[in-house]
């Protein structure tokens, strides 16, 4: 059993980051399986070196170990590309030139489990207009969700104590790969990296399961093994709403200020027990 733990450094990490972290690290150590930590910080304009440090001091805090060094996702960019450029040969993504406002301008942007969905405008774009475009023009890269699930089909994943769940990627549209501004999207570096990593069991936030969708069509896409995952409730604060990263209080780093011992929190994070006034619920 390989697990891992990934955090976007993009702000401290908080109860419910503890709560996962503290669930993906014992499934494997009671397993004696490896346990790995992933820095999400494929977002250059939003990723801070000192989150990264902030965040492996929490789950040291935490009695949380993990193995070798942690894997950064700005390290692995030739992976994404290398994935990108293969769906690119085989007409499965297609460049994007819109703006947010085009999208949001849309009459026809419904929504679907990640947003909106996109309208397709520059699906049909004629391929002249779209190689000069694509020559001088910031553009993204969407899969194009009807010929990929013509390919990719029986989507099935293993949700831990739930059995066979099934995809329905097609209700996301043409979903982003690669950003305008970054080389990837969050579907395709976190769907590479577990397969690259040979994590077995993705353990991560009820909040991500819909994303699942989009992830286990990669995984038929690009032909990588499909791990079991396990979207584990989310830890939410008084108001009974999941916490973000503004919730201040609940940042390990107040906990830690106020006194409270790393070792027991986790222990009490793995039976389920919260400090007063938090809860786990379902999204
Ligand atoms: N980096 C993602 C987040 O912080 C988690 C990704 C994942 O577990 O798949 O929400």
């Amino acid at each position: 059993m390989l697990t891992r733990f990934a955090p976007s450094p993009t702000g401290e990490l908080h109860l419910g980051h503890a709560y996962s972290a503290v669930l993906a690290h014992e499934a494997a150590r009671s397993a004696k399986g490896g346990f790995y930590i992933r820095i999400d910080d494929i977002d250059g304009n939003r990723s801070r070196e000192d989150y990264v440090a902030a965040s492996l001091a929490d789950l040291g805090w935490l009695g949380i170990a993990w193995d070798g060094d942690p894997v950064r996702q700005s390290q692995r960019l030739d992976i994404y590309q290398a994935a990108l450029d293969d769906l690119r040969a085989r007409a499965l993504v297609y460049p994007c030139f819109c703006t947010r406002a085009d999208i949001a301008a849309s009459l026809a942007a419904p929504h679907g489990p990640s947003g909106a969905i996109y309208p397709g405008t520059c699906r049909a774009l004629p391929p002249a207009e779209r190689d000069r475009r694509l020559a001088d023009e910031p553009h993204a890269w969407r899969l194009d969700m009807a010929r990929a699930v013509a390919v990719g089909s029986d989507l099935d994943w293993e949700e831990s104590g739930q059995g066979l769940r099934r995809a329905d990627p097609a209700a996301h549209g043409d979903v982003v790969l690669a950003r305008k501004d970054a080389p990837a999207s969050y579907h395709l570096a976190s769907t590479l990296d577990d397969a690259e990593m040979g994590v077995t069991h993705v353990i991560r936030g009820a909040d991500l399961i819909a994303s699942t969708d989009v992830h286990r069509l990669l995984q038929a896409l690009l032909g990588l093994p499909v791990p079991l995952y396990r979207h584990h409730m989310l830890v939410c604060g008084m108001d009974g709403k999941r916490l973000a990263k503004r919730d201040a209080a609940a940042s390990l780093a107040s906990l830690r200020a106020a006194g409270i011992d790393g070792l027991s929190l986790a222990a009490g994070l793995a039976r389920g027990e919260l400090p007063t006034g938090y809860s786990l619920q379902m999204p």
